[in-house]
């Protein structure tokens, strides 16, 4: 994580002292870098500077409003998935000509919504949802600018859970039938043909399955413009993996980058990206607090204040995250599985890892920005944590911590 750094033993995210945070703001909490953020979105755009291009950040990784203003600022695009998304985007800022809509599930009313936004692109999933779409543009009187997810039948190598290119998968039309479901497309008055899009899976490590997905799609877009129906854009997805742990090696930004522009260049497409984890993963960490070291047969536990409510990524996909002291302590080390207090016993931040605890010391998970607060819960009635933005040497509250009152407000009794 490259805005995280040790000064005098403390931790820092920028100039700010993460056990200040943990302190003010309280603990569990997430804390993202501003720096971080915008750096990892200028490898892209600059990158990509001499070709037609337009990053579009995949909302869902982390749709805090003020990660969304930030990016909006330096001009991002945005890849939505819902009309919650959209309400998100514009909310903080974005602009709704920069926006493209994924899903394989729109619904009328946020089709009717983002059309009246007036959005740069859906991405249609099924001939349903094109005939559909065509109906909503239709009673509004307005063209709906489409681009048609395809499955590329590519295997991302990544974990089954996000990996979403491959035959079967609910995600895109399958690559034989992509034809004529452009010719559909076409044909439908209410929609104008734009572009192929395609995403494989999320958490990529090595870009050649990427690579075969591309030229998946530019074949298909050849024949697509041989059938009279010309794309103007093509839509690689997101999916670019990050380092979670040192012996992780992660595709670097940049390179990737001008793979595809020397794919494309020539070919007279623009280009469109959709990361989401690349941008924000790791500009983040959750900061807790131990409440308890507790033995049980010669394991040791560190029961913490966060858990799977908060971070589910370990529970769900046995995902890796780094667990660092905020402090450094002049204390023997030991093995610890670090847990927390919820009902499962899935839920587990990370097992044997080596640390020097005692009860309220403060730790970081990292690389904790993306995929994190947005697959919150409440379950075990537990608030959702604050957010927290570090700017240079500032911190700002950008999400409050949810109040035990709020979680059953729309709830009531029987009479
Ligand atoms: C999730 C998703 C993304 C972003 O994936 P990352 O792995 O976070 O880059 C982009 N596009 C679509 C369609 C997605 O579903």
């Amino acid at each position: 994580m490259s805005a995280l750094h040790r000064q005098d033993g403390d931790l820092h995210l920028e100039s700010v002292r993460l056990a200040d945070v943990a302190r003010r703001f309280g603990t569990p909490c997430y804390v993202y870098s501003r720096a971080a953020i915008e750096a990892s979105w200028r490898a892209f755009d600059e990158a990509l500077a001499g070709t037609d291009h337009l990053v579009c950040y995949a909302v869902k990784a982390n749709s805090n409003l003020a990660v969304l203003g930030v990016l909006a600022a330096l001009g991002s695009g945005f890849d939505i998935v819902s009309g919650g998304e959209l309400a998100r985007v514009l909310a903080a800022g974005g602009r709704a000509d920069r926006v493209i809509f994924s899903g394989v599930g729109k619904g009328e009313a946020e089709m009717r919504a983002a059309l009246a936004a007036g959005i740069r692109c859906f991405n249609v999933e099924s001939e349903p949802e094109l005939e559909r779409l065509d109906a909503v543009a239709g009673a509004l009187g307005v063209r709906a600018p489409v681009s048609l997810r395809v499955n590329p039948d590519v295997d991302a190598r990544t974990h089954p859970y996000i990996s979403t290119g491959l035959k079967g998968n609910k995600f895109g039309i399958a690559h034989d039938r992509a034809l004529a479901a452009y010719e559909l497309a076409a044909r439908l008055p209410n929609l104008e043909v734009t572009g192929v899009d395609c995403h494989i899976g999320s958490q990529i490590l090595e870009t050649a399955p990427l690579e075969e997905a591309l030229e998946r799609v530019l074949d298909l877009a050849a024949a697509v413009a041989a059938r009279g129906i010309p794309l103007r854009h093509v839509d690689v997805g997101g999916g670019l993996g990050i380092r979670y742990r040192e012996e992780e090696q992660a595709p670097d930004i940049r390179r990737w980058c001008e793979t595809l522009a020397r794919r494309v260049a020539g070919t007279g497409y623009g280009l469109v990206l959709e990361p989401g984890r690349a941008i924000v993963g790791n500009a983040g960490v959750l900061l807790a607090t131990v409440e308890y070291l507790k033995l049980d047969k010669g394991k040791r536990f560190a029961i913490v204040d966060a858990s799977m409510s908060e971070l589910i990524r370990p529970a769900l996909y046995e995902a890796w995250h780094d667990i660092v002291p905020l402090a450094a302590a002049a204390r023997e080390e030991a093995e610890y599985d670090v847990v927390g207090p919820v009902c499962e016993s899935s839920d587990v931040l990370g097992t044997a890892r080596r640390l020097a605890l005692a009860p309220g010391d403060g730790l970081a998970i990292l690389s904790a920005g993306a995929y994190g607060m947005v697959m919150s819960s409440n379950y075990n009635s537990r608030p959702r944590p604050c957010e927290v933005m570090v700017d240079g040497a500032r911190a700002v509250g950008v999400r409050a911590r949810e109040s035990v009152d709020s979680l059953f407000a729309g709830e009531r009794t029987l009479d």
